[in-house]
């Protein structure tokens, strides 16, 4: 077992806090209150090589895995500057299609993407069907000449407005129509500005810097070079862009966590209100290093959860656990800071309580923490399925 991280992981570490210094918070801050997509750092990010990094090198990409996506990935949270544009676009987008895309594909898509000229959202959450993928109904049906015909609504879909490109999860034959309810499903590469597309955006108390969309497809045609993987088998490859999903999340949320208990230690060894710093009070201290701990060890489960992703291992459980600890860790990070602050960290100048809901958010998406226990008791403890 080695729990050392090589030169070029710690560069990449380093990289993600020098970036998220030269940006500064404020930008960040400032993109979360408009609600605008942070293009210069975005743009940064993509110069310097991240954008790319789960991306082979002879598409424009770093030619790195999973552990260096969520090492930069913590590395900016820790900065409190998360990027989820880096987990919908840069990860599960284009690591799919680096993995499953036809040569043509990822020629057309890859480089551009890796460069920041282009960028992709994903789509698989609908009104009707929530939690349950299994019962979209947004349906690309198989036409005679062998095109598709999109026809359906996804909503929730981050950057969606702002991105050139959809990889989209949708239906090509029906749920009543299948045997098995994971087989149906094919995967779309979609050009968000295709005739048939409206869309909306969702307006949400959570200050972040990405937009949420709802959007239409009326009639959308597709072609069969558009299809991600193999038609009606989208399921099999879905878990490939999940698990990292659920990955990163842990690692932004190692990252979230940090930030907050380090602004809240700054702050506690010197606000004097009695004797000495309020930092020495056990009642603050024993939370603020209760998620620390917390913290750290769901830091080392994202890791191992990575690890195994990068060796072609099954990763599964650990990628959940890791979301799981990670954003219930965060949430108990940022409410430990916040009591450091006292009424200053309900205040927009120190902006502690802003970071509440971005964290309370990742309770919630990408998978919400209750179907997460739901896969562990069942899958990785052997109990009933409970729905
Ligand atoms: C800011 C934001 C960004 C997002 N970005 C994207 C994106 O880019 N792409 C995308 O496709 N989606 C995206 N989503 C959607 C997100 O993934 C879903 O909102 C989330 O998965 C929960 O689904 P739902 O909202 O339909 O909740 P529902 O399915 O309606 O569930 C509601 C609640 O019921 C409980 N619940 C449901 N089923 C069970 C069960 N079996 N057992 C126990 N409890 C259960 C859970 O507590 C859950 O929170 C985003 C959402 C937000 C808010």
């Amino acid at each position: 077992m080695d729990f050392m991280l090589s030169d070029e992981q710690k560069m990449i570490f380093e990289y993600g806090r020098s970036l998220a210094a030269d940006i500064g918070r404020d930008y960040w801050v400032e993109c979360a209150e408009k609600g605008c997509f942070p293009d210069k750092m975005y743009k940064k990010v993509a110069q310097d090589g991240f954008v790319g990094v789960m991306v082979p090198e002879a598409y424009g990409g770093a030619g790195l895995g999973m552990t260096e996506m969520a090492l930069f990935n913590e590395s900016l949270a820790e900065q409190g500057m998360p990027l989820l544009s880096l987990v919908v676009g840069a990860t599960m987008g284009l690591s799919l299609i680096a993995s499953f895309g036809t040569e043509a594909q990822k020629k057309k898509y890859l480089p551009p993407a890796c460069a920041g000229d282009t960028r992709f959202c994903f789509a698989i959450t609908e009104p009707d069907a929530g939690t349950n993928s299994m019962r979209i109904s947004t349906i690309a049906k198989p036409q005679p000449d062998g095109s598709f015909k999109l026809t359906g609504r996804k909503v929730y879909i981050t950057d969606a407005q702002e991105s050139d490109y959809m990889v989209l999860v949708t239906r090509t034959t029906p749920l009543a129509d299948v045997k098995r309810k994971t087989d149906g499903f094919t995967l779309f590469i979609v050009d968000t500005k295709a005739k048939g597309i409206e869309m909306h955006p969702i307006p949400v108390s959570v200050k972040i810097p990405e937009t949420q969309y709802q959007v239409f497809f009326d009639d959308v045609q597709l072609t069969p070079d558009q299809v991600l993987g193999e038609v009606d088998r989208g399921f099999d490859i879905l878990f490939h862009t999940l698990n990292p999903e659920r990955i990163l999340v842990g690692a932004i949320c190692a990252g979230l966590g940090r930030y907050a208990l380090g602004r809240a230690v700054e702050y506690a060894n010197e606000r004097v209100v009695f004797k000495g710093p309020i930092g020495a009070y056990q009642a603050l201290q024993h939370p603020l290093a209760k998620a620390r701990t917390e913290i750290e060890l769901a830091a080392l489960m994202t890791y191992k959860a990575a690890w195994l992703f990068d060796q072609g291992q099954p990763c599964g459980p650990e990628a959940n656990m890791a979301k799981l600890a990670g954003s219930e860790a965060c949430i108990k990070a940022v409410d430990a800071s916040l009591q450091c602050f006292g009424g200053n960290g309900f205040t927009k100048e120190y902006g502690i309580f802003d970071l509440f809901p971005v964290a309370r958010l990742m309770r919630t998406i990408p998978f919400n923490n209750e179907m997460i226990h739901n896969y562990i008791a069942e899958h990785v403890m052997g109990l009933p399925r409970s729905y």
